[in-house]
C-alpha cells in the first residue's frame, strides 16, 4: 500500500500493478485460481478477446507459468498493430502466445468468437477459459485481494489507534468492466463482517449495465458495491479530455495509473472527495495494473490532446 496525495488528500493505494513481473493486475487474481492449483491432463490453454486486451496477456502469462501451450482466438487483428506490435499484443507473442484469427481464417464466419471456439475447437487436455466467464473460480483470487486489504485496514487502524485522529470509516475505490472485482470484494467484506465499502464505476455500459453485471453474479443486493454516477456515460476505450487531464494529475503521485479504467475510477474518487467531507476516512484506490496497453492508448492520446507528459 503507498500513500499519496491526491486532491490535496491523503489516499492510499494497493498496488496488484506490482504483484508479479509478469502475472499481475486485475486478471492475474481473476486467475489466480488457475495458478494455485494443478491441472495434470492439461497441456494447452485456450482464451480469446481483443488482441490488445490485458487478459491476453495475463493469459499468454499463466500458460507460461505453468507450461501449458496456449492459442488465443481473435475476430481481428489491425494491420496496423501486425506492423507496429507492442503492449499487450507484443508481450504474449513473446511469450510463445499463438494467435488465431478468425477474420482471416474464415472471412464468412459471422458466429462470435466463443460460439466458434464451443463449437469447432477441440478441448481435449484443454483448459477453455471464457472471456467474461468463469466468475465462479474468479471470487477465489478476489477473496485473497479482500483479504490482503483487510489486513492491512486493521493493521492501519491499530497504528493509529492513540493518535487523535479517528476514523469513521473505510472505502475502497475501483473502477469497474464486468464488474467483477468489485462485487466479489464487497462479497469478502460483508461476508467476513468488515466494515469496508467498495466504490465503483463503470467504464462499459453505464450504471443500469453495471447492475445487470452484478445481478448475473449474485442475487442478492446485499453484496452490491456502490455505484458512483460520474453524471456522464463514457464509452469503452474511447478518448476523452478528461480522462487524460485525470490521468496526468493522478501521475504527478509518481504513480503510473493506466488510461481505459483508471480515469474513470480516478474521476468518481476526485467527485466524491469534492463533496464531502473526507477527514475522517480511510481511502483506499485499488490499482488494477494494464499498464502495457499505455503503449498503444498514451501515443493516441498524445497525437489527440498534445503531449504533456
Ligand atoms: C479487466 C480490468 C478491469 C475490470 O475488472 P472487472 O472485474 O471486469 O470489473 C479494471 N482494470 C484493469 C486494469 C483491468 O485489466
Amino acid at each position: 500500500m503507498d500513500a499519496i496525495k491526491f486532491q490535496h488528500q491523503q489516499i492510499f493505494v494497493k498496488r496488484d500493478d506490482l504483484l508479479h513481473p509478469q502475472f499481475s493486475g486485475n486478471k492475474a487474481r481473476k486467475l489466480a485460481y488457475f495458478l494455485d492449483h494443478d491441472f495434470p491432463n492439461i497441456t494447452k490453454l485456450i482464451g480469446y478477446g481483443s488482441a490488445q486486451a490485458n487478459s491476453f496477456y495475463s493469459l499468454a502469462s499463466l500458460a507460461k507459468l505453468k507450461n501449458w501451450s496456449f492459442d488465443f482466438y481473435v475476430n481481428h487483428i489491425s494491420p496496423y498493430l501486425i506492423d507496429n506490435p507492442c503492449g499487450n499484443y507484443q508481450k504474449s507473442l513473446s511469450l510463445g502466445a499463438n494467435i488465431i484469427n478468425l477474420g482471416k481464417l474464415h472471412p464468412k464466419i459471422t458466429c462470435p468468437t466463443d460460439v466458434y471456439i464451443e463449437q469447432h475447437v477441440s478441448k481435449l487436455n484443454a483448459l477453455y477459459v471464457p472471456e467474461g466467464g468463469r466468475s465462479h473460480l474468479a471470487e477465489y483470487g478476489i477473496q485473497v485481494l479482500g483479504k490482503e486489504i483487510a489486513d492491512w485496514v486493521t493493521q492501519y487502524q491499530q497504528d493509529i489507534k492513540n493518535s487523535h485522529n479517528s476514523l469513521n470509516s473505510v472505502k475502497v475505490f475501483l473502477p469497474s468492466g464486468t464488474g467483477t472485482t468489485a462485487l466479489f470484494l464487497k462479497k469478502y467484506f460483508i461476508t467476513n463482517q468488515l466494515a469496508i465499502d467498495v466504490v465503483t464505476a463503470p467504464t462499459v455500459g453505464g450504471d443500469d449495465y453495471l447492475l445487470t453485471q452484478f445481478a448475473m453474479l449474485e442475487e442478492n443486493a446485499v453484496f452490491y458495491p456502490t455505484i458512483w454516477d460520474l453524471g456522464k456515460k463514457y464509452h469503452y476505450g474511447k478518448l476523452y479530455r478528461e480522462f487524460y487531464d485525470i490521468w496526468l494529475e493522478a501521475n504527478k503521485s509518481g504513480i503510473r495509473f493506466e488510461l481505459i479504467y483508471d480515469p474513470v475510477g480516478l474521476l468518481a474518487l476526485k467527485q466524491y472527495l469534492l463533496q464531502q467531507d473526507n477527514s475522517t476516512e480511510l481511502i483506499i484506490y485499488l490499482h488494477q495494473g494494464g499498464l502495457l496497453g499505455n503503449e498503444s492508448m498514451l501515443p493516441r492520446y498524445q497525437r489527440k490532446f498534445g503531449d504533456k507528459c
